[in-house]
């Protein structure tokens, strides 16, 4: 069983991904390669200068594995409550997990199918999106949500921003204290 199950790997999902693989926690990444973000040129990311849209999904996504989480390329079709968690069944085969984290961007399908409540958007060009608190939880416990689908700004600081955002929320419940991520810059010789 794995610790977090995170469905979407652009901005947001990758995100989550990398801080809750990085907090030592066992991470799925599900993905089934339809990013928006792949049609973006990015020169309002701070931190980096100009990126391709492909350049910066992908970069993102081997950060992720990097840290340990593992990539699936397959569609998630139903999520079902399973024991201590939940099972995620996909197009090709199923999986299960304690946490789910929805970074499904535009798509709303499977947290419509799963009972999820949803609400008309508020952000350009954005039809529909998960109702949570804030901090990412749903009206699912275990199930959380990041990114686009989950309301926040169209923009990948933002959308990664909020997956980090989730994430660290994640990892805090499963520790049962608050969790922080900093790595410290080693004086040069
Ligand atoms: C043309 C264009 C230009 C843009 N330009 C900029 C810009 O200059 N600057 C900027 O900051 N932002 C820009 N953006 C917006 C940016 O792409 C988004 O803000 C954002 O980063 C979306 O991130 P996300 O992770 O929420 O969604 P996405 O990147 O769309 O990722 C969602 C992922 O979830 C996956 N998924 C969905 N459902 C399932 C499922 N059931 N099972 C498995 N996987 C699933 C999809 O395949 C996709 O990979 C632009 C967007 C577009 C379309």
């Amino acid at each position: 069983m794995y610790d977090v199950a995170v469905i979407g790997a652009g901005p947001a999902g990758a995100s989550a991904a990398l801080f809750t693989a990085k907090a030592g926690k066992k991470t799925l990444l599900l993905d089934n390669d339809q990013s928006i973000t792949k049609r973006a040129l990015i020169r309002n990311h701070y931190g980096v200068e100009e990126i391709g849209g492909p350049e910066l999904v992908e970069t993102g996504i081997r950060q992720a594995v990097g840290c340990g989480a593992e990539l699936i390329r397959d569609k998630a079709v139903d999520i079902v409550r399973s024991g201590e968690g939940f099972e995620i069944r996909t197009e090709n085969g199923s999986f299960s997990a304690r946490h789910v984290i929805l970074a499904t961007g535009l798509w709303t399908d499977l947290a419509e199918k799963i009972g999820l409540k949803t609400k008309p958007a508020t952000e350009p060009r954005i039809k529909t999106i998960i109702e949570t608190d804030g901090q990412g939880r749903t009206n699912i416990p275990g199930i959380w949500a990041a990114g686009t689908v989950a309301g926040v700004s169209v923009h990948t600081i933002i959308t990664a921003g909020d997956g980090a955002k989730v994430a660290v929320n994640v990892v805090s419940e499963l520790n049962g204290e608050r969790y922080v991520d900093h790595d410290i810059l080693q004086p040069k010789e």
